[in-house]
């Protein structure tokens, strides 16, 4: 008998697997000095505070048992309060929606916003992660580029009068990923009023919002329109083995997540919610642990930044970040990411090629740098490597 094999969804034939995670594998080298991972300093995650908090909650039995899908109510308390402090008016914990990650909010939000062919804007070069949720919704994907203050919206303005209706609008927009530039506080407005204008939803993504350096981020884009669906996480404050994300958005969206989430996990983990619970409501330790984290990668992107123009000077021109995990940098010689990047490996520097973010633009000359994982002397050391790779 002969075989047939079965088939997979006709939508995966688009998707692949992210750059960046692959080459995350090549680069666990001890060798080599990685400036490629996004990933937060684990050195700097709260152990213990954290041990502490798992054993009081282990006190108590509900932490082992199923919670509700829309998440742990004393979580969605703490939330609830934090982000109204933020966003500037009172959020209701219906409107406060927990998350497997922020990663989750976006995939269960591409499910219930987007039918397949719906226009999602994105940002160029654009967060990896949710490019691979919209395309596995089907959805067409126009690119937006940024500039220094974020998303051009003069450019967004251009599509939406050339007729492009899209049905949402997805933005980092503080301390971008990859692009290390926030949305100014003038075109936060403004996204707001077209999404109103226009009935479009945005997602304002956000994880980094509160690592900034020498002064807050600004306002909220969520604290302009209720059309603007929030997320956020701990991932970058806490941990991200906590996997607790959440989502700020009208009741009505809220009730369609939580359909679909029962579907995909039923549930959150009230181990992980109530250890988060504990941690985001002992204020002054919070607040002091935060401040640590700002310190330290502030110190960072400082080092690296100095690094990289006084090694470079006009050969390289980099965002110098305010806040976040991230510099974007673009050769401005024809020197390209993609090609020199097993050089710079045989020289033990990684970093993320641009094009790995590009949407419609190549990214060919760019390239991201995560300074969380070393210390000042390492990313000093990581441009003098990437400086020999280049002229080799
Ligand atoms: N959004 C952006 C812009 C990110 O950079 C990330 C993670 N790197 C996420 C969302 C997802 O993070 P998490 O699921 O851990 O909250």
């Amino acid at each position: 008998m002969s075989l047939t094999i079965p088939a997979l969804a006709g939508k995966l034939a688009g998707l692949q697997s992210s750059a960046i995670r692959d080459l995350l594998k090549l680069t666990a080298r001890d060798d080599i000095i990685s400036l490629a991972g996004g990933l937060p300093d684990a050195a700097l995650m709260p152990r213990e505070r954290i041990a502490l908090a798992a054993d009081t909650a282990l006190r108590e039995p509900a932490v082992l048992q199923y919670t509700e899908s829309s998440g742990w109510p004393a979580l969605r308390e703490v939330i609830a309060a934090r982000e109204s402090a933020k966003i500037g008016r009172t959020i209701p914990v219906a409107e406060v929606f927990i998350t497997h990650g922020s990663q989750q909010a976006l995939s269960l939000l591409a499910e219930v916003l987007l039918d397949p062919g719906a226009l999602v804007i994105v940002e160029d070069p654009a967060y990896v992660g949710a490019l691979q949720v919209f395309r596995a919704a089907g959805a067409r994907i126009v690119a937006v580029p940024l500039d220094s203050d974020g998303m051009r919206l003069d450019v967004l303005e251009d599509l939406l009068a050339a007729g492009e209706r899209p049905a949402l609008v997805h933005t980092v927009s503080t301390f971008h990923n990859p692009g290390g530039v926030t949305l100014a506080p003038e075109r936060r407005r403004r996204l707001a009023e077209l999404a109103e204008a226009h009935g479009f939803w945005v997602i304002e993504d956000d994880p980094y919002g509160e690592l900034w350096f020498d002064q807050p981020a600004p306002a909220p884009v969520a604290s302009y329109s209720p059309q603007v669906i929030r997320l956020s996480s701990v991932s970058k404050i806490l941990s991200p083995a906590l996997r607790v994300g959440w989502m700020i958005a009208p009741e009505r969206v809220s009730r369609a997540v939580e359909l679909l989430k029962q579907g995909a996990d039923l549930c959150g983990s009230a181990l992980t919610q109530q250890i988060t619970t504990d941690l985001l409501s002992d204020a002054d330790w919070l607040a002091a642990h935060i401040a640590s984290i700002r310190t330290t990668y502030g110190n960072r992107a400082r080092a690296l930044v100095t690094a990289v123009r006084s090694t470079f000077a006009d050969r390289i021109r980099c965002t110098a970040p305010t806040g976040g995990m991230f510099i974007w940098a673009e050769f401005l010689d024809d020197t390209n990411t993609s090609a020199l990047l097993p050089t710079a490996l045989e020289s033990g520097v990684a970093y993320v090629p641009g094009a790995a973010f590009a949407v419609s633009d190549t990214a060919d000359n760019s390239l991201r740098l995560c300074f969380t994982t070393s210390d000042e002397q390492t990313l000093t050391e990581a441009v003098t490597r990437l400086a020999k790779a280049s002229s080799a």
